[in-house]
């Protein structure tokens, strides 16, 4: 992946500025303690994370189309079986588990993406 996109501070999550910063104190997306602790500003540039009160409260409206992207077609496809009852012995069990698997990186990736559609890439992380 391209350092300098914002696919590549969303999905590595890191810092949308410098690209170099992590933004959560505990890096990765599946983790299981820490799960949305982030500094208060990038350990590499300084830029805020904690841009105003409540600022990642939006991240819901982020995760929630992104939820949709995901499932909507696993629910067609569950339409187009044959039957209702292969849909609960093959597809149902899947989705239950996607939902299980995918809540952490999906609120991870959601405040990622918010982030990124404030914050802009700049090469060495400096300001202009
Ligand atoms: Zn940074």
């Amino acid at each position: 992946m391209k350092k300098g996109t914002k696919l590549y501070s969303v999905l590595k999550l890191k810092c949308p500025r410098c690209h170099i910063g992590n933004l959560f104190s505990n890096p990765g997306l599946f983790v299981f303690s820490r799960i949305l602790e982030m500094p208060d500003k990038c350990p590499h540039c300084k830029q805020d994370f904690k841009l105003e009160p409540g600022f990642y409260t939006a991240a819901l409206w982020i995760s929630y189309p992104v939820v949709l992207l995901i499932f909507i077609p696993l629910i067609l496809l569950g339409f187009s079986l044959d039957d209702l009852n292969s849909f609960f012995k093959y597809l149902y069990p899947v989705i239950i588990i996607l939902a299980f698997v995918l809540q952490i990186p999906l609120m991870r990736i959601a405040r990622a993406i918010l982030l990124n559609m404030t914050i802009d890439y700049t090469k060495n992380g400096n300001f202009q």
